[in-house]
């Protein structure tokens, strides 16, 4: 990878664009950095209305993430669920591991801005927390699913990569391992073929990718995915919901259309967590029902994706459907869990 391929501030990403260099920008890629590879900004199409775009939306900064003072970074609670070394272990069955903080592209709407907010970044696992994680693992024989996350998991070299899943994959506990990864979006051709030839040795492996807008399921981008499905590996794809981005009925169809027409199964469509940063994105629960239920007549339940939210303080995901909507409440979710999932603040 070249420094050329990347956009590491505004000013870059608009010499790239072969634009003015918006000036009300600075003050919040001081906080928040901005990355972004030369690959995904080629994707920004809208010239007339820039800020309206929605890959430029999700990867340029905006002041709105600063007027959010009151979220909390990390609601979902993960660092109080960490069990060992980049090991978050909330649920029975499963646990998230923190392999890398690296990213092909910094997202606007990232759940975890905490650790890349102000310069941070977490730093690739070491032998020593690898060692201390499959023996916490070895130590809990109920966790049968380890998702391999970050950061981006794709990011490591092919080297540590390889290594990290051999060394899961020999916990004899361990049956399934899920690697989530953006890089198939935002820098597919860093999905090459001695990654995903690595990727489909492991055969309990499962890729879940991260499109959001029928504008990312380019060429390119199903060459990268077309590259681990060949050799057997399952691919599902999670979807954020945004405002300004994909909350639209229309819009989101044609992404899953365009994901089933490349054997990519849109798995979850979550509602944005409310983190610090990122709640401008906030479409609220209903905007979700309400595209949901102009699905129902329209789109085969091939390309309909599990619509959740992720309760706050570690209370996991909660599937919400629109049948499930009584005297309109959620009977699954209690009023302190809707606490940050309300509407987004007025702009
Ligand atoms: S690739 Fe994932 S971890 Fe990295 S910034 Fe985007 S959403 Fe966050």
């Amino acid at each position: 990878m070249s420094k050329s391929e990347f956009a590491n501030s505004v000013s870059e990403a608009a010499r790239f664009l072969g634009i003015a260099p918006p000036s009300d920008l600075e003050e919040v890629e001081k906080h928040y950095p901005v990355m972004i590879s030369s690959y995904y900004l080629s994707l920004i199409r809208n010239q007339e209305n820039l800020r309206q775009d929605p890959v430029w939306r999700q990867c340029m900064p905006d002041r709105q993430e600063l007027e959010d003072q009151v979220s909390d970074f990390d609601p979902l609670a993960e660092e109080e669920q960490m069990a060992a070394p980049k090991l978050i272990h909330r649920y029975v069955d499963r646990v998230v591991l923190l392999a890398t903080g690296k990213c092909a592209t910094r997202c606007r709407f990232c759940f975890r801005k905490r650790t890349w907010a102000n310069g941070t970044e977490l730093k690739d696992i070491t032998q020593d927390e690898l060692e201390a994680v499959c023996a916490y693992l070895r130590k809990n024989p109920a966790v049968r699913e380890v998702l391999v996350s970050g950061g981006d998991p794709l990011m490591l070299s092919a080297r540590k990569l390889k290594n990290l899943l051999e060394k899961i994959s020999g916990i004899p506990s361990i049956e399934v391992i899920r690697v989530g990864s953006r890089v198939p979006v935002t820098f597919p051709q860093l999905l090459t073929a001695e990654k995903a030839e690595i990727l489909a040795a492991f055969p309990s492996l499962w890729l879940m990718t991260h499109f959001n807008h029928p504008n990312e399921v380019t060429p390119e981008a199903v060459k990268a995915c077309m590259r681990v499905i060949h050799k057997g590996v399952p691919v599902l794809n999670q979807t954020v919901l945004m405002a300004g981005v994909n909350d639209n009925a229309a819009v989101l169809e044609k992404l899953f259309r365009k994901l089933i027409a490349s054997r990519i199964k849109p798995h979850y469509l979550f509602h944005i967590d409310p983190v610090r940063g990122v709640r401008h994105f906030s479409t609220g629960i209903d905007k979700g029902l309400e595209i949901l239920r102009e699905f129902r007549p329209r789109l085969s339940s091939l390309a309909v994706p599990t619509f959740a939210i992720d309760l706050p303080e570690g209370g996991g995901k909660v599937a919400l459907q629109p049948d499930y909507e009584v005297n309109g409440k959620y009977p699954s979710v209690t009023d302190k869990h809707l606490i940050g999932y309300e509407e987004r603040p007025e702009s």
